[in-house]
């Protein structure tokens, strides 16, 4: 690991080279369900000989919890998840989210809005239309104007062939919030591309969002990522594990158990008459045994801790 080396664009390897990443939002630290979409990134990216980025998602901080970034790098590297450069710190790239959103202001892409949730609701939560300002003076967030229609598909690593339609279905995403907070899907793009990310292995509680940010890479003309989300993992009341949920930490002092637990849910049959004496032996079978055929289609997985 080469935590502390500064992150240059500089020194960037060609792009043919896989590239992945791991992004969580330091709203906790790390549960069952996170540990298994950063194994996954890993996995995939090793096992296809590539390098693998960790990018903390700290723009959102009223829903972040003090010190949580430095516990789920700790988590990481309990696991023996090394990443391969400096991380990427979000909160620390307004600069380049602005000067995106002034582009696409210049383009007229881009609309303030200041509708409440009652007038959102109105639409069924989707706003696919220009509205109008009602106070010059009051916050507003940034919508991007979706094409009409806008049909959006795409090949999905391990759930196939997706399509939707952003105006019919999400609507015109949220650029800038009217909390004045840049939007994840601004954030994500802009930094997917940034890190020439070539693969994004995710929970798939962000397959929904997957066309939002091929669309949002077409109007900026940044290159297409490959995507694939493993099914989230869902407590027994057939939630996802979340900090929202109260998903419990994982346990640091139970590492090999917990990433033996971990692969297994990700289909790959670890044998039971071998012992495994530490992360690293685990983590090296995972990338020599890997197989994207065996991550399960799209229906969810109870966790079993
Ligand atoms: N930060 C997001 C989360 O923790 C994940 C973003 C992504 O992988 O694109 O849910």
């Amino acid at each position: 690991m080469n935590k502390d080396s500064l992150y240059s664009s500089d020194s960037l390897p060609p792009l043919n080279i896989y590239r992945g990443r791991f992004a969580p939002s330091p709203s906790g630290p790390l549960h069952f369900g996170s540990l298994v979409s950063a194994l996954a990134s890993y996995l995939d990216a090793k096992a296809n000989h590539g390098v693998w980025l960790v990018r903390m998602e700290d723009i959102d901080p009223p829903r972040e919890m003090a010190g949580a970034a430095d516990t789920i790098l700790k988590q990481l590297e309990r696991h023996g998840l090394y990443w391969d450069d400096a991380v990427l710190y979000q909160s620390q790239r307004s600069k380049a989210y602005q000067s995106v959103l002034e582009k696409l202001k210049q383009t007229g892409q881009i609309y303030p809005c200041q509708c409440s949730r009652q007038q959102l609701k109105e639409h069924q939560g989707i706003h696919n239309y220009r509205c109008e300002l009602f106070d010059q003076t009051a916050p507003f967030a940034l919508r991007l104007s979706a094409k009409k229609p806008c049909q959006m598909t795409f090949h999905d690593i391990f759930q196939s062939n997706q399509q939707q339609d952003i105006q019919q279905e999400v609507g015109d995403m949220v650029l800038y919030r009217k909390d004045q907070l840049f939007a994840y899907q601004l954030a994500v793009v802009v930094d997917d591309a940034f890190q020439q990310i070539t693969h994004v292995i995710r929970g798939s509680d962000l397959l929904s969002s997957t066309p939002r940010q091929i669309y949002l890479q077409q109007q900026l003309k940044l290159p297409t990522p490959e995507y694939g989300h493993i099914p989230v993992a869902v407590n027994p009341n057939g939630q996802k594990l979340s900090k929202q949920n109260h998903a419990k930490s994982i346990d640091d002092n139970t590492a090999e158990q917990n990433l033996a637990t971990a692969i297994r849910w990700l289909g790959l049959p670890l044998p039971a008459s071998h012992t495994f004496t530490n992360c690293d032996e685990l983590l090296t079978w995972g990338i020599s045994h890997w197989q994207r055929s065996k991550i399960p289609k799209m229906q969810e997985k109870v966790a079993s801790n």
